[in-house]
């Protein structure tokens, strides 16, 4: 076997589904960088990468015999790249690599409506099959606190024109994410929101506290209170309850998770609302996933 051909500066992260794909490392860190909760591309600053150092990377990828079935393109929002450095990379997997059957990248609102509907509707021709979207919430006064830099109403509109393409849309929200203080309106909206996008698949992360990051100080300093475990769960019932429309794959099995469900709506709906009725009448720790067990 040769030498390791792709070069990446850490740290790299992708969504648990793409745990299988080859990843390529189109841009560096994130162009907007200045969402309080996040601290996943804080010591990096935004750069997309030179496109002739990439091909130079797929191609050795193939001359060492790999054929995956499936590329990530990182970092956070490599959707924000030139739409024709973005045409270009997807050619050269298509031309070294035809094997890959899907291409997967992280997008935000501002990516996606840049590039609308036509846009991506190019680079699915070209082999893009997917666009990780971390939404986080649905509600306004929550994305403008945490400082997402996109309003309810612009993100739904970016789900929209993923699905205008053809693209199959993974949409992330965050529980916690409006303290204790916002915790309902946050869920429900968020619901409403999940429902009104009817993504591809929708999934629900349970915020952790980042050290590092805007919104993990004002955790630790007490101005923000986030929600217990059973508080999060409570955010989980709510958001089920305002999405009784909604149709599709629903995941709250992430790592982080305190009680991973893995839901198919609204055929599980019911079931799912029992059970949270039940675990939150109970109270019992045994019910759920030790804090030491969780991943974040
Ligand atoms: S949450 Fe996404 S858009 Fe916000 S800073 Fe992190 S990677 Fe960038």
């Amino acid at each position: 076997m040769g030498a390791w051909p792709l070069r990446y500066q850490e740290p790299l992260f992708r969504p648990p589904s793409e745990a299988d794909a080859l990843i390529l490392q189109v841009t560096v860190g994130c162009s907007w960088n200045r969402c309080t909760f996040c601290g996943m591309y804080r010591n990096k600053s935004y750069r997309v990468r030179p496109f002739a150092e990439l091909e130079g990377e797929i191609a050795a990828v193939a001359r060492l015999g790999w054929a995956p079935q499936r590329v990530f393109l990182a970092d956070g929002d490599a959707l924000a790249a030139p739409a024709e450095f973005l045409a270009e990379v997807l050619e050269a997997i298509r031309v070294h690599l035809p094997g890959v059957q899907r291409v997967g990248v992280y997008g935000d609102s501002r990516a996606i409506l840049r590039l609308g509907a036509a846009g991506l509707a190019r680079l699915k021709d070209l082999g893009l099959g997917i666009v990780y979207f971390g939404v986080e919430s649905g509600d306004d006064a929550t994305l403008r606190a945490v400082r997402k830099g996109a309003t309810a109403a612009r993100q739904l509109e970016a789900c929209r024109a993923v699905a205008e393409a053809g693209v199959k849309l993974s949409v992330m929200v965050l529980l916690g994410l409006a303290g204790v203080e916002g915790s309902r309106r946050h869920a429900e909206a968020t619901g409403r929101f999940l429902a009104a996008a009817s993504p591809t698949y929708a999934a629900a992360l349970t915020y952790t506290p980042v050290p590092g990051t805007e919104l993990g100080a004002q955790v630790r300093k007490g101005t923000f209170v986030l929600p217990d475990r059973w508080g999060m769960l409570q955010e989980l019932a709510w958001m089920l309850q305002a999405m009784p429309d909604y149709r599709g794959p629903f995941f709250a099995n992430h790592a982080s998770s305190y009680l991973p469900l893995k839901l198919r709506l609204p055929r599980d709906r019911e079931g799912a609302l029992e059970l949270l009725a039940e675990v939150l009448a109970r109270r019992d720790e045994r019910l759920l996933v030790p804090e030491w067990a969780r991943g974040l």
